[in-house]
């Protein structure tokens, strides 16, 4: 038995152990799996994914190593039967436009840029119904929302993307009756993996807005075609409409993060190397000199060669701001040295009792100041904590970085390195 702290009820092994079960998270446990590890997800929560707009925005990917990462992502996606694409590591995509990605409307109907998008948006792509110029073809969308959603406002978003995009549009608002109840998207979603209830929306559709919506090049939708059936969904739409249907990006709660959470969880699990021990907060970790033994969650040790922290910095419940950090990190003098003061990134140190603090190991944090998102790990060449005399085998991914703009591609990426790098662990057996 480890010699954790608390006195643990039971002890599991695995070869890799990944902490969170956010973006970075299953990235981070389907890397570590398909380079043949056995892999243990210890989460609290889905993270950031229940309130993720659907859309993976970020720099294009500069390095191979990068472009790696996004088309295993896309692959992965694939295989769990929710494929994303829009940039260079899409299916069927090449060359430059393709590597820019996709715009998209925004649900304030502003155009967005995301490089990759997931299969329900891909027909907003502006390119798609945006006008073009021509008199032949005058483009064109039609903004549906329903009476029981307010979060999707379809005047608004209609009139802005007019505004906007200078296309032609219109809108249309229809009730989806009264087994939707008033408000949540994850519930509505509910309904529309309901066959029979879907058959009859769909009669309605048809019947209230088919005549109209041919004269759009699409139709957007509030992000609520259903949990699992929304492939079917959006086809038999596009098939009665008689024109292009895509999913708006998602306002929270997010059921396109909710999906993609299944989704992926499903697929690790059924692949077989992969357990998740879900609704476990890690409170500690047994280190015998520079490498980690074991994380714990009280109750249970999750022995492991390599851990991945995928914990989702300030956000994601991976660092905790204590009071006497929060206060003197908003003072106007502030507590930090005037390097920091600048806002370099993080490169030096902070005063004691001023930083976030991660919980789990006790590792430094840098950040910029009261800008919580831009807190996470210090961390080294090869995504392992430093300063040096830290856990080897310890690697951190996605929102756990900080960094000025962290965002969904650091998550892919990050979790992509560090779940190859903590299998790779496993084989060296040492570091
Ligand atoms: C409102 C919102 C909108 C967004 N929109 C976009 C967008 O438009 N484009 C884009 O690119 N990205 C967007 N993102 C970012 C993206 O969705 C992810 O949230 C981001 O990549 C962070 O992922 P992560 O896995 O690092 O952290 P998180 O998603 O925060 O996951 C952290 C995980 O760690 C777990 N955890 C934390 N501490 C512990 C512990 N001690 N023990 C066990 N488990 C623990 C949590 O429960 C969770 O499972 C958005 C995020 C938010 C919140």
């Amino acid at each position: 038995m480890i010699a954790v702290k608390t006195g643990v009820l039971r002890v599991v092994d695995y070869d890799v152990v990944v902490i969170g079960s956010g973006l970075a998270g299953l990235v981070a446990a389907a890397a570590a799996a398909a380079a043949g590890a056995r892999v243990g997800v210890v989460a609290e929560s889905f993270g950031g994914l229940a309130m993720w707009s659907g859309l993976v925005s970020g720099e294009v990917p500069a390095g191979d190593e990068e472009l790696d990462a996004v088309r295993f992502f896309v692959e992965f996606g694939v295989r769990c039967g929710l494929e994303y694409g829009g940039c260079g590591g899409g299916r069927g995509e090449e060359g430059e436009a393709a590597r820019k990605g996709m715009e998209v409307l925004s649900v304030s109907g502003r155009p967005v840029r995301c490089l990759l998008a997931p299969e329900t948006a891909w027909a907003g792509d502006l390119r798609n119904w945006a006008s073009s110029g021509t008199e032949a073809d005058d483009g064109g969308l039609l903004v549906v929302g329903f009476t029981e959603l307010e979060d999707y406002p379809a005047a608004v978003i209609a009139g802005q993307a007019a505004a906007e995009t200078g296309a032609r549009t219109a809108h249309r608002t229809v009730s989806l009756g009264r087994a939707a109840g008033r408000g949540l998207g994850v519930r509505i979603a509910g309904l529309f993996d309901d066959p029979a209830w879907f058959e009859g929306f769909l009669e309605t559709s048809c019947r209230v807005l088919g005549r109209e919506a041919r004269r759009f090049r699409a139709v957007a939708l509030p992000p609520v075609l259903g949990l699992f059936r929304f492939r079917s969904n959006l086809e038999a739409l596009r098939g009665s409409l008689g024109t292009a249907v895509f999913e708006l990006p998602a306002v929270p709660p997010s059921v396109p993060g909710m999906r993609f959470w299944r989704l992926w969880r499903w697929r690790l699990e059924a692949d077989g190397r992969t357990s998740f021990h879900l609704g476990r907060r890690v409170i500690e970790a047994d280190t015998d000199g520079d490498r980690c033994l074991a994380v714990s969650d009280g109750l249970t040790a999750y022995r492991a060669a390599a851990f991945v922290l995928a914990t989702g910095g300030v956000a994601g419940r991976g660092l905790e701001v204590p009071p006497e950090a929060f206060f003197r990190l908003s003072e106007p003098t502030g507590a930090l040295r005037p390097e920091q003061a600048r806002g370099d990134g993080g490169s030096a140190r902070t005063e004691e009792g001023a930083a976030p603090v991660e919980p789990i190991f006790g590792l430094e944090t840098c950040g910029r100041r009261t800008d919580w998102l831009s807190w996470g790990v210090r961390v080294d060449d090869f995504w392992r904590p430093c300063p040096a005399g830290g856990p080897v085998n310890v690697f951190v991914a996605g929102w756990q970085l900080g960094g000025p703009e962290p965002d969904a591609l650091l998550s892919i990426t990050s979790g992509w390195r560090a779940g190859k790098a903590a299998a790779d662990c496993r084989e060296e057996g040492t570091l």
